[in-house]
């Protein structure tokens, strides 16, 4: 579905318009300089440079715009990006009067982000009153922070007052990133440390542990942790009361020099553009020099702490401005973490992110913890949280999935169905199955095992590249045959048996199979379930007393599909089930069960 995604910050207003299954771009929209001379510029090449300023006036100016040019109907929700959700919001939020009322009280802790993302929203909700509009927070993902980690060590009675504890920022990247490299490493994120190190204008470092935030460097707010373009990062805090006691600082003049006046600005002179302050420490440049070293450094002491708060890491990601483009701070970060088992290769650290390269990989082959740069799309995130509540919402509201029992069989090369059946025998069909263009044929076989044989086993047209015949545990034991549980086409490694037709008889090596039980859907059925190809889930099938749960089921899509649990004999005798028997997926809080471990591609 097109996703309208609103990220209206501080000072500028960036709009896309995404496709949230393939992440292409359909609009773009950037509103710059807000309170003065402001611009509107589109995608297109159209510049609009606007009387009015603010947020809103702007905005007000600029969506019926964008709506223009995408035609009516063209979104089908808003996706919006918001600073601080405190410790109301741990997931995406469809936005109703009373998450509005959250957020503006939330304006406390990021009193300069949060009104502005409610500016958003209301102007949004203006404009697109009949699609859904939802909040997408930059501190959700690290609302698994165990107390350990967000407690600072301040009085109980101060930290309750002013809800002072860390929540930690940028957590829309940290999320993507650290799924992105799991992706790319060909693994679940639930079984790999990742420590993501998010390097742009503002800078923070997470401890991503089996798919959950454990540390993260920014706090209450995003002053604390690593030095960035303009803040100080951390800092000692009896410096702020030397300051404020010698140099008669108010909290204005605080926040201006910790916020805009240090960090890679304050440290080099030069501006807080790590390109400029690359060049000119090329150049000999002492105070770039220095600025670089600071910041590299903070960066490796975070990674050797954070190794250490997770028992050790498997993957080290690097992403933002500067993480994903400069070969320099990454070299200079990672060299000499080999005792964490991190081998920075320099020649593979030469690489460029683009759309078709989104990862990078910097380290050894035999790294044992690999080093990557990833790129970030903070927008592709929102606009799919967005999609993903959206259809949550659907979910409850679909068809319940058809189970269908499927009885032993066996599907046939053209090869062996000649062995079994004479020259150029073709198969002839008996009935048509479900999944359309399959069909159970006329023909059946006998099965030999070591212990027994079963006859009458159907075959199931059209031939196929592989033999696979597929049966339950029962016929399992009866035959004597230990056979895997596997998806269908996958026989490697699987035992054979003997296989008798009328014509002829074969020693198959390989091909049989105890189905893995699945569900085969569209990506339209997908995409309301909220699920993907290959994911793992839970299934419920009939209702009361009877109700059986059937987890670590198998989801195939293909648009050739047709919505279809299938189940083998057995299962359906333990489930009692009877023709018409309906599943559906288990929910929790309206959101498909996926089973933690995803299949390995
Ligand atoms: P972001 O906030 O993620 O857009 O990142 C902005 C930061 O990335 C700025 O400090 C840029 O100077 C920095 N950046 C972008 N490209 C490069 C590059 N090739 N080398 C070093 N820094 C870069």
């Amino acid at each position: 579905m097109n996703i309208l995604v609103i990220n209206c910050g501080s000072s500028s207003i960036k709009s896309e318009i995404i496709h949230s299954l393939t992440g292409n771009r359909e609009l773009v929209m950037r509103v710059e300089r807000i309170q003065k001379n402001p611009v509107i510029k589109f995608g297109d090449g159209e510049t609009i440079t606007p009387e009015v300023t603010g947020h809103e006036a702007l905005l007000d100016l600029a969506l019926p715009k964008l709506l223009e040019k995408q035609g009516a109907g063209g979104i089908a929700a808003v996706g919006h990006r918001v600073v601080h959700g405190g410790t109301e919001f741990d997931e995406a939020a469809d936005i109703s009067t009373e998450v509005e009322e959250k957020i503006a009280a939330l304006s406390t802790l990021a009193p300069l982000h949060n009104p502005a993302n409610l500016s958003g929203i209301r102007l949004a909700k203006k404009h697109l009153p009949n699609v859904p509009h939802v909040a997408v927070f930059d501190t959700a993902f690290h609302s698994t922070l165990p107390r350990r980690a967000k407690t600072y060590a301040l009085p109980k009675e101060l930290r309750e007052k002013y809800a002072m504890q860390r929540y930690g920022f940028h957590g829309t990247s940290h999320d993507y990133v650290s799924r992105k490299a799991a992706e790319y490493l060909n693994k679940s994120v639930e079984e790999l440390r990742i420590i993501t190190c998010h390097l742009g204008n503002g800078c923070s470092i997470a401890a991503v542990e089996y798919g959950r935030s454990v540390e993260t460097s920014m706090g209450m707010t995003p002053l604390e942790g690593l030095v960035m373009g303009t803040r100080s990062g951390d800092i000692d805090p009896g410096l702020l009361i030397h300051l404020m006691k010698n140099d008669d600082l108010s909290p204005e003049g605080l926040d201006q020099l910790l916020n805009k006046e240090s960090g890679l600005k304050g440290l080099s002179g030069q501006g807080n553009d790590m390109r400029d302050i690359i060049e000119k420490a090329a150049q000999g440049d002492d105070d770039c020099r220095l600025a670089i070293q600071v910041f590299a450094h903070r960066v490796r002491k975070y990674i050797g702490a954070y190794a250490a708060v997770m028992g050790g890491v498997d993957a080290i990601v690097f992403t933002g401005g500067i993480g994903e483009n400069s070969q320099m701070i990454r070299h200079r970060i990672s060299q000499r973490l080999d005792f964490l088992g991190a081998i920075l290769n320099e020649d593979k650290n030469h690489f460029r992110l683009d759309d078709e390269h989104p990862v990078g990989e910097f380290s050894w082959n035999h790294s044992r913890v690999k080093l990557l740069a990833v790129r970030t799309d903070e927008q592709l995130s929102i606009a799919r949280q967005t999609a993903a509540l959206v259809n949550k919402k659907k979910v409850n509201q679909i068809p319940p999935i058809p189970v269908a029992i499927s009885a032993r069989h066996m599907h046939i090369t053209q090869a062996t169905l000649e062995q079994l059946f004479g020259e150029g025998y073709q198969l002839t069909e008996r009935k048509p199955l479900s999944q359309p263009g399959q069909f159970a044929a006329n023909e059946t076989v006998t099965i030999v095992g070591p212990k027994n044989q079963i006859e009458r086993v159907r075959i199931l047209g059209p031939v196929r590249p592989k033999n696979q015949i597929e049966i339950s545990r029962t016929d399992e034991f009866f035959l004597g045959i230990d056979a895997p549980i596997r998806e269908s086409g996958k026989v490697e490694n699987s035992p054979g048996c003997i296989v008798i037709g009328p014509k002829g008889k074969i020693q198959l090596t390989d091909g049989v199979i105890c189905a893995w039980r699945h569900i085969h859907m569209t990506p339209d059925d997908a995409e309301i379930f909220g699920v993907k190809d290959r994911d793992i889930v839970d299934v419920k099938i009939g209702t009361g007393d009877r109700a059986l749960t059937f987890g670590n089921v198998l989801i195939r899509v293909s648009p050739k599909y047709k919505l279809e649990m299938h189940i083998d004999t057995d299962e359906g005798n333990a489930a009692e089930i009877s023709r018409g028997a309906t599943g559906a997926l288990v929910l929790s809080d309206g959101e498909a069960h996926l089973t933690k471990k995803k299949l390995k591609r």
